[in-house]
Order: structure tokens, then sequence, then C-alpha cells
């Protein structure tokens, strides 16, 4: 009952507030759908779009896909899903397509982030495409009366848990439907504590034992001022991390075994600071963002890396430098991560350019990024835009969708590294805002493919945003580019003593 009510909230909350008119033209055919916004995005009803050009269209009732018959293609979409698939009728081909978000399934329609399948649809109608939204005719939602009574029932059932085993250890998902804040965890022993102030957990319900698996026992206590969830380990685990995944509403323990903790642990042998990998962002048939003044991003990367290889090559004779390309070519993502792989990269460094939307706020500064679950919109919509990239490469499909599980599987990975790279990052950060003209955007979070693939220490930086003025032009510029390649070169020295110092250690 909790559970029908909270998304029967939602979803009224989106139809009352985001639902706005969306006008399409196509080479001057006008057409009005009904479409809505969501963390920034358009997504379209695809029916009504296809309805409205008079294009044919079915849904298959059983898989639920929707395929929409155009003249030379047959797309075919399915609900909450990133991804496509595009049929040539006349090569008698199949493209699958992913999108850096899901299909939005409501009432039984399919919608479409048209920022993404803007180029797709264009292929399939044949003609260009533009769209704007008609906000003084936003459609009103029908006000429904909501008892009282019920939502400020005691919500005893909030939180619950579950546990399951992956290879590498034992993962447990914590879902709360109401927004908790400041949820801490300590281990004492072989227990792990998770506190959930302010919340009274359903002790019967949550309380289970399990057989096998690194978790013996889940219990849950309710105390004065909030409730504890108490995790009881098995004597084999190794280490555990503890991640808020969505802020206040989903928490994941991933508790590693000792297997893993043997195959990922950091050999000193091996880990002699001697290769760092530098990757120029996009190339080729990829430009990445296109700022103002005919900024464009695959090129400042270019120019930054190589920048920064030169000055390695002067400054630390000891380290090799490897590139992920030398030159405006296309490289595929998970190839990045493969040449850092391949030639034993002891640090792998992503170079990038930020870009915002036109018309809304202009923001500038520079962010460096790590491998980890976005925490917020912002961050999360910049990694989608990085990641976006895939669409141009032969198999999109190879990268899966980092959320949740995904990515608890590719933070266990990366768990060994992940120390290194966040004072990596603290160094690129600290660097730059001594040393440059930029604003200073913060170390920040969210899921690059790009990271994923490069076993080792990994960073992300977005040097500054080639839609801003101002970082446009220093990041174009020749003495610019030079100021930010000594800058990472500093922090890379500042990591490699600090690095060699903890190795030794050891
Ligand atoms: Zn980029």
């Amino acid at each position: 009952m909790k559970a029908s009510l909270f998304l029967f909230l939602f979803a009224l909350e989106i139809f009352s507030q985001q639902f706005h008119q969306l006008e399409i033209s196509n080479e001057g055919k006008e057409i009005t759908v009904v479409a809505f916004s969501k963390n920034g995005l358009t997504y379209m009803p695809v029916e009504s779009f296809s309805d409205a050009l008079q294009f044919k269209h079915k849904t298959n009732a059983a898989s639920q896909r929707l395929e929409i018959t155009f003249p030379e293609y047959v797309l075919i979409v399915r609900p909450r899903n990133s991804f496509v698939i595009l049929r040539s009728k006349k090569e008698k081909t199949e493209k699958v397509l992913q999108f850096p978000v899901s299909t939005i399934s409501l009432k039984n329609t399919i919608y479409l982030p048209l920022e993404y399948a803007q180029g797709i649809l264009e292929k399939c109608i044949g003609g260009k495409i533009t769209y704007k939204r008609v906000e003084e005719e936003a459609v009103k939602g029908e006000p429904k009366k909501i008892e009282e009574k019920e939502i400020s029932a005691p919500e005893l059932s909030a939180v619950s848990v579950s546990v399951s085993e992956k290879a590498n250890g034992t993962l447990v998902k914590i879902l709360s439907s109401k927004k908790v804040s400041k949820v801490t965890h300590t281990i004492s022993g072989d227990i792990i504590k998770i506190t959930f102030p302010d919340v009274s957990l359903d002790e019967k319900k949550l309380d289970k034992t399990f057989q096998t698996g690194l978790v013996k026992t889940v219990k849950a206590i309710n105390t004065e001022n909030g409730s504890n969830l108490s995790l009881s380990l098995r004597k084999n685990y190794s280490a555990y991390e503890f991640i808020e995944e969505v802020p206040g509403k989903e928490f994941l323990v991933t508790i590693h075994n000792k297997k893993f903790a043997a195959i990922s642990g950091l050999k000193k042998e091996k880990w002699n600071f001697d290769v760092i990998v530098l990757d120029a962002g996009h190339g080729g048939k990829d430009y990445g963002a296109i700022g103002i003044n005919n900024t464009v991003e695959k090129e400042i990367n270019l120019a930054i890396a190589l920048k920064v290889g030169k000055l390695i090559n002067e400054n630390l004779t000891d380290v090799k430098v490897v590139y992920t390309r030398k030159d405006d070519h296309f490289v595929e993502l998970y190839k990045r991560g493969k040449i850092a792989n391949e030639n034993n990269g002891k640090l792998f460094i992503s170079i990038h350019c930020n870009a915002a939307p036109k018309k809304k706020r202009d923001p500038n500064g520079f962010e460096v990024y790590l491998l980890r679950p976005g925490r917020t919109e912002e961050a999360i919509g910049i990694a989608e835009r990085e990641n976006k990239v895939i669409e141009y490469e032969d198999d999109p499909t190879r990268y899966q969708k980092l959320t949740d599980e995904n990515f608890i599987l590719v933070s266990m990975a990366h768990s060994a590294s992940m120390k290194y790279s966040e004072k990596f990052a603290d160094m690129v950060h600290r660097q730059f805002k001594q040393n440059l003209a930029l604003t200073p955007r913060g170390v920040k979070q969210a899921g690059f493919y790009v990271l994923v693939g490069a076993s080792m220490p990994s960073v992300l930086i977005e040097t500054g945003y080639v839609s801003n003025p101002q970082d446009a032009s220093f990041i174009k510029s020749e003495k610019g580019q030079l100021q930010l390649a000594r800058s990472i070169v500093s922090a890379i020295k500042s990591f490699k003593s600090y690095y060699d110092k903890v190795i030794d250690s050891e």
C-alpha cells in the first residue's frame, strides 16, 4: 500500500509540473506533442510523434516493444530501456544504439530522450528536425485528493534490505522509500552497524539469517533517536565499502571476500611508478563539446595532453608516457582503458573540456572526476555527455549501463586503486586552484565509461567550459594550455613521491 501510494505521488508530480507542449518542425511541417522534461532532457512521446507525421507503428503486447515504420528504416524502442534498434530496410542490417539514459514509460506511452534521439529520428524521417518548448501552455495535471491520514501513518516498512552473492563478495542493498539524512556506518569486530537517525525500522521484517555468503545475519534495532541495522559478517571477509548510491534513499554495502583481496592487492614489485597514460578525450569523428567561437573540445584535449607528455619527458625521465591518441583520430572508450592496461599504466589521466547548454546558466571552471556513482544531477549529466560518444562506436552494447549493481561490481574492481585516485584528484585540484585563473568546482564523482576499463588509479579532468567565453579563450590559448599542463605535471610529481612512499611502506 505504502509503495503504491508513493509511486502514485511521484507520477502525479511529473504529470503536474513537468509536462509541456513541444513544437517540432520537420522541413516546413509543424507538429505539436505533449512532452516533458526531466533532468534537463526533453522526453518526447514516440507514438504521437509518428502519428503526427503519419508513420505507421505497432506495439508488441508481449515484449512491449514499439516498432515504427519509416520509408527506409524501422525503429524499435522499448519502455525503460536505453537501447534502440535501427533496422535498415535497404541494407537489411540492424544497428543497436544506446542512449546515455533510458526511455521513460508513462501511462503506456514510451518517451524518447529527444536530445539523444534527434539524430536517429532525422535519419529515419530523412530530414532535419528542430524543436522548441511552448512555455505558456504548460499542461496541468488534475489535482487529486490524497488522504492525509495515510501519508502521516508511521512508516515502519520504509527501509528494505536485500542481500546477494557476487563473485567478489556479498552485496547488500538498502532502500528507503523516504529520504533519510545523516546515515552513518561503523565496523566493530565482525559487525557493520548502519545508523539511521529519526527512522523506525520494521524489526520483524528485516531480521534475517543467511546460511551462506559473507553476511551471517541482518538485525534491525530501534533506539531512542533512530535505529540501527547490524550486519554480522562471517570470518572470511576482507574489507567493506559503504556507498550512498542515491542520496538518502539507496545505500549499498559491498563486502569483499579474501579471494578478491588477493587478486586486487597492490604488489610492490609490480607497482613502480613508471608509466603514465594520457588520454586526450574524443578525436576523429567525435568532436566532443563544441563551444563558442568554434572552440572544439577534441583539439584542446589533444593539445593539453601532448604538452603534459612533453613536460613529463623533460622532468620525470624515469617515467614513460603512453598516449591513447597522439593525433586526431577516433578511439573507442573501451580501447583507451585497454591501451592503459596493456602498457601497465600506473596512472590514467583523461583530459576533457566541459560544456553547458546555451540559454541556461553560463557555468565556468574546472572539475576533477573520480569513477564513483554520480552524486548530483549535474555530475551525472556531465558523465552522460562524455559517455555519449559510444553512439559513434560499432558496438555500443559492449558497455554495461552504469547503474546500481553494475556500478558496484565496477567499484569493487576499482577499490584497490581508489585511494590513489582520490589522492591524485586532490593534488590536481589543488595545483589548478593555486596556479590557474579558472574557478575551482571541486573533486566530484560520476560514472565515466572511459575510466571503467582502466585498472589503475584514474581521474578525468574537465579543464574548463568551452561554452564560457573566458574559460574558452583560456583553454584554447597556448599560454593557458601550458599552464594547465604544468599544473598537471606538478600534481604528478607530488603523486609520484606519495605513491613511492606508500608502496615502500606496504
Ligand atoms: Zn569530453
